[in-house]
């Protein structure tokens, strides 16, 4: 049981530089945090091995990637790692867009240099030269602060040409601001962008990690992901192990927002449980808590016994708590409306659907929505999961789906009594 509060923050205000939003600044970081960082330490204790047996360690430790998805990290490297073509490219997706999420800004503001150490290890793994960190437009005072770590280490021999002295071991990293749309965050559409394309999806596969930046080999990795490469390689293997489950190693980073004393960045195992989760946050009389931001679930208070891991419950780590004066089909409302904001728009069961699904809602908060009706809305929430062409389209039914299945006396009571003309 490790459970730390890194940094308790009054709001996610993104007017406010981080600093101004704390309210108390508890600063007992995590195990995996913990302790002195010299800059440049784990990237000397990396080179001289071979990519194959990094990439054993990596596999060893079971890092699941960290942005929601939980794709085993060493399988992505090693696929990157085996291609021939070149140049190849390393992305830090820091456009941290989820409803609810707002962990990676703390991790960049404070833990930087621990990241693009992260990121130089992966591209000596893979044998990249270039990477990039995508940026979220609304993270703009982060890029000063990032743009003076890159010139340091530069100097520092920890990035340019032959790092650290060694032959060969070229690395530079661009940062590219993100301009405020969600769907950058998904990778294809972010490597789009960093073509100078509009930000739409790709269809996969073909994965980035053959035909990435400009049909390129690029791995593309959450903030967290290249922060716990750092950690693993600087603490070891079985250290990392010691905390989560054994399908979701180590600990993970939560953004918790909502009805709750508490709100802000913690630094939590995986596998707690949800009940234990609002338990430290000062939470009381919690009815939903939303797991993995607006893309997620909703779950309901029978089942806060459940954990918190890819194998369970999973997030990206963002957790949206909703007490009992909280009205679920508002909470329903406002995540629709916002895919239909974010959608791009390519294809039409997400651009379509999802705008239904926000109509649908509307009718059953004016109790003209027919129980027939909210049937054939829930089918189609399926279909718009089965057939949408990415990530967003695929999970965007999410909290409808949840919300209505979990919280049906709250529905029922909104639906009209005998006939409706919808
Ligand atoms: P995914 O499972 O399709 O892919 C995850 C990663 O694994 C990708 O990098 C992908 O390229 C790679 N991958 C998957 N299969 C592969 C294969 N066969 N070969 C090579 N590489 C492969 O998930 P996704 O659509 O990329 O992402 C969805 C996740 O993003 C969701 O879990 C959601 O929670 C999360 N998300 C996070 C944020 C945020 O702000 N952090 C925002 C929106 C969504
Ligand atoms: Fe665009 Fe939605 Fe289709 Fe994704 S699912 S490509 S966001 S329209």
């Amino acid at each position: 049981d490790i459970p730390i509060i890194i940094n308790a923050c009054k709001n996610n205000n993104l007017d406010e530089k981080f600093e101004d939003t704390i309210i108390s600044n508890v600063q007992i970081e995590g195990p995996l945090l913990k302790g002195e960082f010299e800059d440049g330490e784990v990237i000397k204790k990396v080179i001289g091995r071979q990519s194959e047996d990094l990439l054993s360690d990596i596999e060893k430790a079971n890092l699941r990637g960290r942005g929601g998805a939980g794709f085993p990290t060493s399988l992505k490297w090693k696929l990157a790692y085996k291609q021939e073509k070149t140049p190849k490219y390393v992305v830090c997706n820091a456009d941290e867009g989820e409803p609810g999420t707002f962990k990676d800004r703390y991790i960049l503001h404070k833990h930087c240099n621990k990241v693009i150490e992260g990121m130089t290890i992966a591209s000596y793994i893979i044998k990249a030269s270039k990477g990039f960190i995508y940026l979220r437009g609304e993270y703009f005072y982060l890029k000063e602060i990032i743009e003076k770590i890159l010139k340091n280490r530069k100097k520092a021999g920890l990035l340019g040409k032959d790092i650290l002295g060694v032959d060969g071991f070229d690395f530079e990293i661009e940062i590219r601001m993100g301009a405020g749309a969600y769907i950058c965050g998904e990778e294809t559409a972010l490597i789009e962008s960093l073509e100078g394309m509009r930000g739409e999806p790709r269809n996969r596969p073909p994965y980035p990690v053959d035909t990435g930046f400009y049909d390129k080999p690029t791995i593309v990795n959450n903030v967290e992901t290249f922060l716990d490469i750092n950690l693993i390689f600087k603490n070891g293997v079985e250290f990392f192990k010691t905390y989560g489950t054994s399908k979701s190693t180590g600990t993970k980073f939560f953004s918790i927002s909502g009805d709750c004393q508490a709100e802000g960045i913690y630094e939590l195992p995986f596998g707690i449980t949800i009940e234990k989760l609002i338990e430290k946050v000062g939470a009381e009389n919690i009815k939903a808590v939303q797991i993995g931001g607006a893309a997620g679930r909703c779950v309901k208070a029978g089942d806060f016994k459940n954990r918190i891991a890819f194998e369970a419950v999973p997030t990206g780590g963002s957790i949206i708590l909703f007490n009992e004066d909280r009205d679920m089909l508002e909470v329903a409302q406002n995540f629709m409306d916002f895919f239909v904001d974010e959608s791009c728009g390519q294809c039409t069961p997400c651009r379509e659907g999802n705008r239904k699904l926000s109509n649908g809602l509307k009718l059953l908060k004016e109790g003209r929505c027919p129980i027939t009706y909210l049937e054939e809305l829930m089918d189609l929430a399926e279909t718009i999961k089965i057939s949408s062409k990415c990530g967003l389209g695929q999970s965007s039914p999410n909290a409808f789906i949840s919300i209505i299945e979990n919280f049906k006396d709250e529905i029922l009571g909104r639906l009209p009594r005998g006939g409706s003309d919808e």
